[in-house]
């Protein structure tokens, strides 16, 4: 729908944030040029707190006609007053769209985080979904979604099962339990759609050094934080970019550093993400083999050859399989393998094409994402400045996006695969999810703890991120490095001071 002029009767930003969620979330767009024909001429929204009530109005105009519609709901006391009001205007919006317009209801109704199962954790960790017996009662979780966030059936089921499975993993933390995440910023080519900060492996290895020497002084420093505080490392997450894109001397030394600043009994899982199968050695998986490394992701994204060109991802879908086989012969590691749902130019005979390759390679853990559309990807780019149009892309609708999700699960669960990570992120196409599916026993610990956010997660390279779980405020709080580079090669040593202050700061206190 495209509307000319758009109001809203409050300067809170939050407000313009949510009420433009809802607004997104039915592609409910402002027209940007004065000869763009519209739907109306105005669209008003007036959010209303009277009598322990949230109203909200939408006036819409055309051609001087205007046209009233009213919703309302009643804050429950029990819930956090303002968090609850911005979950009632959300609410109140959307149904006056999917009532009164017409709009189809979107899979996860008003729900608009990242991590919507955290909701569910809290809910529980209140009491709430347990039976007098203390088993988890699925349905009335299920059907609070559906209350509270107008979730549809699938998706609150969906949720429900993802968050109970996670509990025991979630659980299996206390607050001297850390996992460690080290970020390598290097691959050999950027993905059309990536919006990470990742680099071209520079040629001169003398600049390969330059970022090995400042990741070493990064790893030290951590290493102290771990043995001042007495912490256990739990999972070790070596991310990126794709840290299989190092040569092999580069790998090899950051391997054994990582291993021997890390690596004790505590560890459960260790995890390398090899993202592009075109820079797997058999010399690399060895190296792996030795430091102890239980858990490898071979990420293919598609295996239709057209699309991987398209795409930017120089390999192709038999160096996947081989790159595969080549890690399942040299160890006993769980592999994990990445597609992607709503790729360019992709039907969804091609994604199913893709899922069965892959399900024929027998991986331990298969994520499926759903292509979005970020700011600092090529394509985002290239849109933005209208260098291609959204046509030139060939993108898949999101009915058709949503289709191929409901098939992929069902193909997953026959094959005995179970739900055990998700997330979202915005314009996330088909306005679906993020999610990790495994084989009974072989879910990801640190995917599960770096969602749940209820651990202490130590960052550690470019862009990574620290998070410390201060449960004594009941927040979380994190200190990022930086995204570029450059800039974090030259401010390392603040980055490194930040980490440390963030942790003497949450956690001296409870000393
Ligand atoms: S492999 Fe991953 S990090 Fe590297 S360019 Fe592609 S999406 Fe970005």
């Amino acid at each position: 729908m495209k509307i000319k002029n758009f109001t809203i009767n409050s300067v809170d930003q939050v407000i313009a944030k949510i009420v433009g969620e809802v607004l997104r979330a039915f592609h409910v767009e402002v027209v940007t040029s004065a000869e763009e024909t519209a739907d109306f001429d105005k669209f008003e929204i007036f959010n209303e707190t009277k009598y322990e009530r949230v109203t909200t109005r939408l006036i819409v105009e055309k051609d001087g006609v205007k046209k009233s519609f009213k919703s309302a709901e009643n804050i429950r006391p029990e819930e956090r007053r303002d968090a609850e009001i911005h979950r009632l205007i959300k609410k109140n919006l959307y149904k006056i769209l999917t009532e009164d317009f017409k709009f189809q209801p979107v899979p996860y109704g008003i729900m608009h985080g990242v991590r919507p199962t955290k909701i569910i954790h809290r809910w529980i960790s209140q009491g709430f979904g347990l039976t007098s017996h203390g088993i988890f009662d699925r349905d009335k979780i299920a059907g609070r979604l559906r209350e509270d966030y107008l979730t549809n059936y699938e998706k609150s089921k969906l949720l429900t099962e993802v968050s109970i499975r996670q509990i025991p993993i979630l659980n299996s933390s206390d607050e001297k339990t850390v996992s460690i995440y080290v970020g390598i910023p290097f691959c050999t080519t950027r993905c059309l759609y990536c919006s990470f900060p990742s680099n071209i492996l520079p040629d001169d290895e003398e600049k390969i050094s330059e970022f090995m020497e400042v990741l070493y002084k990064d790893i030290d420093a951590a290493k102290a934080d771990i043995e001042k505080y007495n912490f256990k490392v739990q999972n070790i997450y070596i991310g990126g970019g794709t840290p299989t894109a190092l040569p092999e001397k580069f790998f090899y030394e950051m391997m054994k550093k990582v291993f021997t600043a890390f690596y004790s009994d505590s560890v459960k899982e260790f995890t390398v993400e090899c993202g592009r199968p075109d820079t797997i050695t058999s010399e690399k998986v060895s190296i792996m083999k030795t430091y102890s490394v239980t858990r490898v992701s071979v990420n293919p994204q598609t295996m239709q050859q057209k699309t991987l060109d398209f795409i930017g991802r120089q390999h192709t879908p038999e160096q996947i399989i081989s790159a595969f086989k080549k890690v399942r012969a040299g160890g006993k590691f769980k592999i994990n393998m990445d597609l992607i749902l709503g790729l360019p130019g992709e039907k969804n005979i091609d994604v199913i094409d893709s899922l069965k390759q892959i399900l024929a390679l027998d991986p331990d853990d298969i994520t499926l994402h759903a292509l979005a559309l970020k700011r600092g990807s090529k394509l985002q780019t290239q849109l933005s400045d209208k260098i291609k149009s959204l046509e030139d892309f060939n993108l898949p609708s999101d009915e058709d996006v949503r289709k191929t999700a409901d098939i992929a699960e069902k193909i997953l669960r026959k094959k005995n695969y179970l739900p055990y990570y998700l997330y979202r992120q915005g314009y996330i196409s088909g306005q679906i999810e993020n999610i990790g599916w495994c084989k009974n026993g072989a879910e990801g610990i640190y995917n599960i703890q770096i969602i749940g956010e209820q651990q202490i997660i130590l960052g550690i390279g470019a862009a990574a991120s620290t998070k410390v779980p201060d449960k004594k405020n009941n927040r979380l709080q994190s200190v990022f490095h930086a995204k570029d580079l450059s800039t974090y090669l030259r401010d390392a040593d603040k980055y490194i001071e930040n980490r440390s202050k963030l942790l003497a700061e949450v956690l001296d206190k409870y000393e």
